[in-house]
């Protein structure tokens, strides 16, 4: 277990500040009591949101925040404004990648003041209404959503929406991002035709930027499919799927090749344990859709078990990857294409003749 070590705070003596410099809380912006004593430059009501914050993003940022707020001679100078604003766009990436890494991780609450971090020097550097501060929204709308707080959400995505509305020409990634948050909140919300529209632009905006063959657009289908799922339109959901497993499949087995041409090459993690998650959940999605089907399709079940395999024998786990290399096997056989049959075979070789010891420094 991992042990966090949370700086001393330190109680701020209000008739130590200058008039009219009254200390608010990084999280939560109410009057503040305490400060972190290692940078003395972040300020906090109670303790309870120190630790949120500090578990957050603050552990990361604490000291490159000291440059940032302290206010010298030379830090109103020209050198010293553009060296200020420097650093802040360089925090302002941190502040995403992590804000980005807990949400893949599922901690969506953790997100939250790095999300917020990232929003406040958006404003800061580009201004109040800049469309620079969306992708900020979309990351607490999303930390929202996976906590359930939907008013929450749905009011920084409504912000975010206005502000694309605004700037049109503001990209095709971050028109896709925007309709993946907003078909998310409309699938918690039950609107399924909502959702549709959202996906579908989603996967369109995500096609310009990424391709119509990339992992992200396929999981614009994945999530469009379930909104299919939960009308009962079993064939298209059927045919998405199939597309989904398609890509992954074919992103899946470029990784594999290497190991194919020599068994013993070293294995180097591709996959962090977040995405690992996330695809293993959408090939098991996928492959219970079909396991309740009366009439199965084999080739989609064998498919999927094939993707899972890969998946972990990239991810180190051999049993699994067998596992899952068996059914495909079983599902395979069921199924007129031969071309599955063989990728199936070669994988469960590669799997079977591969040295344990090639595995054994990634286990942590
Ligand atoms: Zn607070
Ligand atoms: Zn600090």
């Amino acid at each position: 277990m991992e042990t966090r070590h949370l700086p001393i705070a330190s109680r701020i003596i209000p008739l130590a500040l200058p008039k009219g410099t009254e200390k608010l809380c990084e999280l939560c912006q109410n009057r503040a009591y305490l400060q972190c004593a290692q940078c003395r430059v972040t300020f906090y009501c109670d303790a309870t949101h120190q630790f949120a914050d500090w578990v957050g993003i603050h552990e990361k940022i604490c000291p490159l925040l000291v440059p940032i707020r302290t206010e010298t001679l030379e830090s109103f100078s020209k050198e010293g404004r553009i060296e200020k604003d420097i650093k802040k766009r360089e925090l302002i990436a941190i502040a995403r990648s992590i804000a980005e890494g807990k949400l893949t991780e599922g901690k969506h609450e953790e997100a939250l003041p790095a999300g917020q971090t990232c929003l406040h020097f958006c404003m800061d550097v580009f201004g109040p209404c800049s469309i620079q501060l969306v992708p900020a929204y979309l990351l607490l709308a999303e930390g929202y959503m996976g906590l359930g707080n939907i008013s929450s959400a749905a009011e920084l995505l409504s912000q975010a929406e206005l502000s694309v509305s605004k700037n049109p020409d503001c990209g095709h990634d971050l028109h896709h991002r925007l309709h993946r948050s907003l078909g998310r909140l409309q699938s918690i919300m039950g609107d399924l035709e909502g959702a549709l529209f959202n996906y579908a632009n989603d996967i369109y905006h995500a096609a310009e930027v990424y391709g119509l063959d990339s992992t992200v657009c396929s999981n614009g289908y994945f999530l469009l499919a379930n909104i299919f799922a939960k009308q009962g339109k079993t064939q298209i959901v059927r045919s998405m799927y199939n597309e989904v497993a398609q890509t992954w499949n074919s992103h899946l087995t470029k990784l594999i090749e290497p190991f194919l041409e020599n068994p013993t090459a070293s294995l180097e993690p591709t996959f962090d344990k977040a995405k690992q998650v996330e695809v293993d959940k959408i090939l098991h999605t996928i492959l219970d859709f079909e396991r309740h089907q009366s009439r199965k399709e084999h080739a989609l079940m064998a498919l999927a078990s094939l993707c899972l395999s890969m998946l972990w024998f990239m991810g180190g786990d051999r049993v699994k990857a067998r596992d899952f290399g068996r059914s495909a096997l079983q599902s395979s056989q069921m199924s007129p294409n031969q071309e599955l049959s063989t990728a199936v075979q070669k994988l469960l070789d590669l799997v079977e003749t591969r040295p344990q010891t090639s595995e054994a420094k990634r286990s942590k």
